[in-house]
């Protein structure tokens, strides 16, 4: 049984050094082979007893077995060819070398199944994993076939369900899809967004998640953020859409962004994943400062229904810096399960 507040990680903590290069994004993998099978089980391992240690209620993979929450996926399925290229505009932000959709897209067989099955051997407690949404997945390709971003949307929502499906049978309890896509084209988020991924998501008994963020703390996002000025109001387009859909819980960024509250009160009645730990600066926040971040959302979220997270992915971190988040996390969180508790710390 969770206590009140459970703790979580939207996603990626870094990789060991051995495995990867640190401090680098979508570093390539330093093993091959055999190797880098065992290797990537053993740093999801590591992973999955560091956020144990360090008070973490609902454990997830740190995404140790993947090199990117997007591609790793898509590399697995048939249609897509990564040795043709284009260049295209990511979220209206950078530009990317993308590969293209050449084909009907479709999986032959399960992607995470068996990671996901060794994440479940790990521990008992609640597990976690996260897949990229329809519309971000979109994003990152060049659309040589359907021509339709609609269209493709739709036949990976029915992918991505396929792979829920084996993860749910794996063991996993939570399955969460990020969707940072939705802070950025909001009227295709209105006209098929949602519904792709209530459709990813359809027939669950796993409890389901939209991650919405507005991403890594890498430069393109940085400048991207500095020019939406005081006052993030992108949220107030996707919540209202989300508390009316059947995903259970919507993952956001709360600490150190300019994301006003109040607009947690438009997703009332579902559950909510609060950034209380910024992936964007290195300094480790207080016990303090994320049982205050709790505490302000709780003006608009019912206790029963908050979790306490990260704003994003830590895997850019150096090591130690992601896990004393980790534990900054878990201790604000006790201070603000105390005061509900009413027993005096
Ligand atoms: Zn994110």
């Amino acid at each position: 049984m969770n206590p009140i507040l459970p703790t979580s990680t939207v996603g990626s903590l870094p990789k060991p050094s051995w495995l990867a290069q640190p401090e680098t994004l979508w570093a390539p993998w330093k093993l091959q082979g055999d190797e880098l099978i065992e290797g990537k089980q053993d740093a999801l391992r590591i992973a999955t007893k560091e956020q144990r240690d360090r008070g973490i209620d609902i454990v997830s993979d740190g995404e140790q077995t993947r090199q990117h929450f997007v591609t790793t996926f898509i590399e697995h399925l048939d249609g897509v060819d990564f040795s043709r290229r284009e260049t295209v505009r990511i979220r209206n932000r950078y530009d990317a070398s993308v590969p293209t959709v050449v084909g009907p897209v479709s999986r032959s067989k399960p992607v995470f199944a068996e990671d996901a099955a060794c994440l479940r051997q790990q521990t008992d407690q609640p597990i976690k994993w996260a897949l990229p949404g329809p519309m971000t997945m979109i994003d990152t390709l060049y659309d040589g076939h359907y021509k339709s971003r609609e269209k493709l949307a739709w036949e990976f929502a029915t992918i991505l369900n396929q792979e829920a499906r084996d993860l749910q049978a794996a063991g996993i309890d939570i399955i969460q899809f990020d969707e940072p896509a939705f802070n950025v084209y909001f009227d295709e988020m209105r006209d098929w967004g949602v519904a792709t991924l209530e459709r990813a998501a359809e027939g669950l008994r796993a409890e389901t998640a939209v991650h919405i963020c507005y991403g890594y703390g890498i430069k393109a996002n940085t400048d991207w953020k500095a020019s939406l000025g005081s006052e993030w109001r992108q949220y107030e387009e996707s919540f209202p859409l989300l508390q009316q859909s059947t995903i259970d819980i919507v993952s956001l960024e709360s600490h150190n962004s300019n994301v006003p509250t109040d607009l947690i009160e438009l997703l009332r009645g579902k559950k909510v994943m609060l950034g209380a730990i910024d992936v964007a600066n290195q300094t480790i926040e207080t016990p303090d400062e994320v049982a205050d971040t709790l505490r302000n959302a709780l003006r608009f979220v019912d206790a029963d229904k908050l979790l306490p997270s990260t704003n994003c992915g830590m895997a850019p971190f150096p090591r130690e810096v992601a896990l004393a988040k980790l534990s900054a996390l878990s201790a604000g969180t006790g201070i603000v399960r105390e005061e509900l508790s009413g027993t005096p710390s």
